[in-house]
């Protein structure tokens, strides 16, 4: 499964602003977007205006990183978002939203969406009672996802349950915290989504 290794914060400071991508870091004086906010590399201080084409770019960039994805599937999600009724801009951020690791964040079972990929790699999670370990996994309506019996008893994912608990969860996800299983009780409409995109920039990038 291919991921980026880079630095992520270097995503951040090219987007110039916070994406959130490695969790307690993010809220704390240590993050570089607060200590150094310019466009990393040698020209980074003197960078000019940035072109219609440019500013689509970095939307669709901005969100790719957001969520944690590599181009090709990127490029897929829009394809499909394409393909659904409805707006496409709003089609792609619900897919982007609907994937098991962005659930799990949601949820507050994670630090952060890389967080989130890791344990549901290591097979934390179950969807309707199965184990599934497939970050991509796209949840749908109706569906149940849950913390493992093992894996609520294992140290290491009850210490970021605890260190994530008091994060708001969106209202299309119905939480039991006692039981750590959580309801996708709808997909998300746009104005549920947090996430600080302009996603009609995106459909007109790949529309070009
Ligand atoms: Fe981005 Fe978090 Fe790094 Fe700050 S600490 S630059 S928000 S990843």
């Amino acid at each position: 499964m291919a991921r980026y290794t880079g630095s992520v914060c270097k995503l951040c400071r090219r987007e110039g602003e916070k994406l959130f991508l490695k969790g307690e870091r993010c809220y704390s004086d240590k993050c570089s977007v607060s200590r150094r906010n310019y466009v990393p590399g040698q020209h980074g201080k003197g960078r000019k205006k940035t072109s219609e084409y440019g500013l689509q770019l970095r939307m669709k960039q901005k969100a790719r990183r957001y969520y944690g994805i590599l181009e090709g599937q990127f490029h897929h999600y829009f394809e499909m978002a394409e393909r659904k009724q409805g707006v496409t801009g709003e089609n792609l951020l619900r897919i982007l939203e609907s994937r098991l690791d962005n659930v799990v964040y949601r949820l507050g079972w994670a630090s952060s969406r890389a967080e989130a990929r890791q344990l549901v790699v290591h097979g934390h999670f179950m969807v309707n009672g199965k184990k599934v370990d497939i970050p991509s996994y796209l949840l749908r309506a109706g569906e149940v996802v849950a913390v493992s019996a093992k894996s609520k008893e294992s140290t290491k994912v009850k210490a970021v349950l605890e260190a994530n608990s008091g994060r708001p969860v969106p209202a299309w996800l119905d939480l039991n915290r006692e039981a750590l299983e959580a309801k996708v009780v709808n997909l998300p409409a746009r104005e549920e989504i947090d996430t600080p995109v302009e996603e009609q920039l995106i459909v007109e990038f790949y529309s070009k």
